[in-house]
């Protein structure tokens, strides 16, 4: 039994085959390489300087996958920025953390603590040090 897509794929190989001056002529239209003074010089004046440009996509396009990859979650599916080292050295997002996250009391306590020792806490330096 032939598949649908084969099928698809011979119907196309034959309707190409059959309208391939239409195509050809079609295809030196949109890439501007019908009447112009020279063989090339429409295509590179027009549809070929493109080409330049989708370099350019292409560069952007690989520079931010890397970046993601590198900068993402290492859990499995995780697309999450991974900022957060846990006790094994893997960078992981806030959700994937195994520690619990903090919570405003803490940050608050904290707050407090490093407050009541001012030699600790940066920018309350007593005076004439
Ligand atoms: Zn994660």
């Amino acid at each position: 039994m032939i598949a649908v897509g084969t099928l698809t794929l011979i119907a196309a190989v034959l309707l190409v085959t059959a309208n391939f001056a239409f195509l050809q002529h079609w295809f030196a239209i949109h890439t501007g390489t019908l009447n112009e003074s020279g063989p090339y010089y429409g295509f590179w004046s027009g549809f070929g300087s493109d080409l330049g440009e989708l370099t350019l996509v292409a560069a952007i396009g690989t520079g931010t996958w890397s970046i993601a990859r590198k900068h993402n979650c290492e859990v499995r599916g995780c697309w999450r920025v991974g900022k957060h080292s846990t006790a094994a050295g893997h960078q992981v997002c806030r959700k994937h953390h195994p520690d619990d996250h903090l919570t405003a009391d803490q940050v608050l306590a904290a707050h407090r603590s490093a407050m009541q020792k001012p030699q600790a806490a940066p920018g309350r330096q007593p005076a004439g040090e």
